[in-house]
């Protein structure tokens, strides 16, 4: 079976003999590769649409592992009982689907001590719900694959979470500027991934700005009041980015 290094790198995050639930699992491919390997003991394939769904089943049953793997139809969290899996992954989707299934099934959350998720765009919404929900984000990555960038955020439950994200989200210098690294900045940024910033990530926020500069200036050629509001928010944006790129890159040489 072969595997991507994006559905690698999230199984690497497994912790070992964990009980997974891969929630909008598609073809249950990291599910299969996590009880093969054993990184899961047993694993939940969680989806919500039919295609996905029957393909799940065909990739267990193939693999033979029917009775380690559970294919369940549902949406979200609505696959699992409360205290059935320790270990969470949910990957491919939307960053705000990925807070919302997470939000719908805190209930289910009793029992799991680790949430691997792999938002595809709004890692920000991610990350802000965690930081709500007292989950530490205890590491993060960022990759490329086949030209497109991917961020996968682990978070686990600490005796102190609160106190891990109180520091982790603290508001700090930007070395060689005025400016300040505020929470929202983290928020959007990554708190881990700015500590060690790598090509990656460069390329990731060269680009998004250049995509706010186009918004912006989309936005420039509207004569609605409120639009200037929002271009001005843009323009800071872009601008304190550029400023953290700027810097980060000169403390890197
Ligand atoms: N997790 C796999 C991966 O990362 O390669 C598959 C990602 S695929 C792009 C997203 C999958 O999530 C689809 O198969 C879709 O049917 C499923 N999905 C979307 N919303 C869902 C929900 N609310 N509950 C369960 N599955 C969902």
């Amino acid at each position: 079976m072969k595997l991507s290094a994006r559905l690698i790198q999230i199984a690497e995050r497994l912790p070992m003999g964990c009980k997974l639930a891969d929630i909008g699992s598609d073809h249950a491919l990291l599910p299969v590769y996590a009880v093969k390997n054993g990184l899961a003991l047993s694993a939940v394939a969680g989806e919500v649409n039919e295609g996905p769904l029957k393909a799940a089943q065909q990739q267990v049953a193939q693999a033979g592992l029917t009775s380690s793997i559970a294919v369940r139809k549902g949406d979200g969290l609505a696959v699992v009982s409360p205290g059935e899996v320790d270990t969470i992954t949910i990957a491919g989707m939307g960053g705000a689907l990925i807070a919302s299934i997470l939000e719908a099934g805190q209930e289910k959350l009793a029992g799991v001590h680790t949430l691997v998720l792999q938002p595809n765009v709004g890692e920000d919404l991610v990350r802000r719900w965690l930081l709500r929900h007292e989950w530490a984000l205890t590491e993060e990555s960022i990759l490329e694959e086949d030209g497109k960038i991917y961020e996968i955020l682990t978070a686990r439950r600490l005796s102190d979470s609160a106190g891990f994200n109180a520091q982790l989200y603290a508001p700090r210098a930007l070395p060689g500027s005025e400016m300040k690294l505020t929470e929202e900045l983290l928020l959007l940024l990554g708190p881990w991934l700015i500590k060690e910033p790598n090509a990656v990530w460069f390329e990731k926020w060269h680009g998004e700005i250049k995509q706010l500069e186009r918004i912006r200036s989309s936005v420039a050629s509207s004569s609605h009041e409120a639009s200037r509001i929002k271009e001005q928010e843009l323009a800071e944006l872009a601008r304190q980015l550029k400023e953290v790129m700027e810097c980060l890159q000169k403390d890197k040489q």
